[in-house]
């Protein structure tokens, strides 16, 4: 059964790079019917808060990545860990040292000096302590050491990198405990996915370095270490690393800016990863397709324009009345009365080939829900001598249609002969006066949702009648 983890460490918002790699991990259970957990890594205490936590959770909750287990919080596992470091120093995996903080500071110091990597040279190793007759300090709290194997390689076959190979002789002795007795990120990230049963590791690439160590302490604990994936990091459009600068980064704002949970999944999919030519795709295509194999293992550059994009495609493909109640939130937050105008599925329907966002549709649909009150001057800018008694007549002419899209089309259009006037120079100024504004989608289509008396009260108004 495959088992996957995300592990975030709740310090902030989930962050694009984030959620495209705990999308990843989902997928891959997904795909397999296995299990995807979720692990809170909230040992950093200081940077570590509730709302973050709580951010993280909403980011998933949004997206649809569901977990079978969890949130697992580190925390709450501190027993646990301490447990498993007293059993590796009872069998002499894992060793106390009480070199003090200064005399390693030099030590490194030298090194550096030397043109060598500074690193732990294994002198509290029991049987160097021994030979060299160290005596453990009085009242002095040591450090838990692992003992690292001195010789060979930890290589391992990583499902995007390829193999990956570290020699044992450029890792030092890792404290596991520090002096307090709280253990360190490498080995409770190790104790966590023994415990979770972790099959695959899916992880961003900044962990490549900590996994030698991993892989070591896994096997000094007797287990055949995951499969581990690293996934590349996300660029920002001018190929930087992404950050603040480019822009929004949560997840979340890009909720709240309109964009739907498909089109961000679907999005998210394709930094660094593809299916052939497919472009849009559903989570439920994206699952079915997901492998490792296909992730790639450049750097994937994030590009608004293509996100918009795809959000404009995966608003066309939801069913009207889904559509309509996704928008309903948008609009209410635009401050619209939902309940003032039309089916917010038929304003959808409408709108959805002219905006990006689930937000340009909610300031579009404002005069389905608001009364717009154009500006005289901006009226006048439109309506003339000419037009004028056509808008006038308007007012009658739309008493007796049945109110339909149809019905409107062609009482336009006769309306507009009968006054002498092309088509668009009618529209125009009705436009103008009954949405506001000259950009609206086929202006039948339009005036068909709203009331006719509405209609015929903002030609009134506008032509000051
Ligand atoms: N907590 C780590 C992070 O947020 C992830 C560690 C892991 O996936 O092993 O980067």
């Amino acid at each position: 059964m495959i088992r996957t983890r995300f592990a975030p460490s709740p310090t902030g918002f989930l962050h694009l790079g984030g959620a495209r790699t705990a999308l990843f991990s989902w997928a891959y259970a997904r795909r397999h019917g296995g299990v995807f957990a979720l692990r809170i890594e909230d040992t950093d205490v200081a940077r570590s808060t509730p709302e973050a936590v709580r951010a993280i959770l909403d980011a998933m909750d949004w997206l649809g990545l569901d977990y079978d287990e969890g949130p697992i919080y580190q925390m709450q596992r501190m027993d646990r860990y301490r447990a498993v470091i007293a059993d590796m120093v009872e069998r002499g995996l894992a060793y106390r040292c009480w070199m003090p903080a200064a005399e390693l500071d030099a030590l490194r110091a030298a090194q550096m000096a030397a043109g060598e990597k500074p690193r732990y040279d294994g002198r509290w190793r029991p049987e160097h302590a021994a030979r060299h007759g160290l005596v453990p300090p009085a009242g002095v709290p040591p450090v838990i050491r692992f003992r690292n194997p001195d010789t060979g390689h930890v290589e391992w076959d990583d499902q995007v990198k390829g193999r990956v190979g570290f020699a044992n002789a450029e890792l030092d002795d890792l404290v596991i405990a520090r002096s307090d007795g709280t253990p360190t990120y490498n080995f409770c990230v190790v104790v966590d996915d023994i415990d979770m049963g972790i099959t695959h590791v899916i992880r961003g690439d900044d962990h490549v370095n900590n996994t030698p160590r991993q892989i070591n302490i896994h096997r000094a604990l007797g287990r055949v270490p995951p499969v581990f994936a690293h996934v590349p990091t996300v660029l920002g459009e001018d190929g930087q690393k992404l950050s603040k600068r480019h822009g929004a980064i949560s997840v979340m704002e890009y909720e709240a800016a309109g964009y739907l949970r498909e089109a961000m999944v679907n999005f998210l999919a394709r930094l660094g990863w593809a299916h052939g030519d497919d472009e849009v795709f559903s989570p439920d295509e994206f699952v079915g397709w997901f492998g490792l194999d296909a992730i790639n293992p450049a750097p994937s550059r994030f590009n608004t324009d293509k996100l918009n994009w795809l959000n404009q495609e995966h608003m066309k493909r939801l069913p009207a009345a889904e559509l309509g109640e996704r928008l309903r939130p948008y609009l209410a937050r635009a401050g619209l009365d939902v309940a003032a105008g039309p089916d917010p599925g038929e304003t959808a329907v409408l709108l959805r080939d002219r905006v990006h966002t689930l937000t340009e549709m909610a300031d579009a649909a404002h005069y389905f829900y608001a009364t717009p009150h154009p500006a005289r001057d901006r009226i006048a800018e439109h309506v003339n001598a000419a037009n004028r008694p056509a808008l006038v007549a308007l007012g009658e002419a739309f008493a007796d249609l049945p109110w339909t899209r149809e019905a409107i089309a062609v009482r336009l259009k006769s309306e507009a002969a009968k006054h002498g006037l092309k088509a668009p120079q009618l529209m125009m100024p009705l436009r103008m006066i009954v949405a506001g504004t000259t950009q609206t989608p086929s202006l039948d289509a339009v005036l068909a949702l709203l009331p006719r008396e509405a209609v015929r009260a903002r030609i009134a108004a506008g032509l000051g009648l």
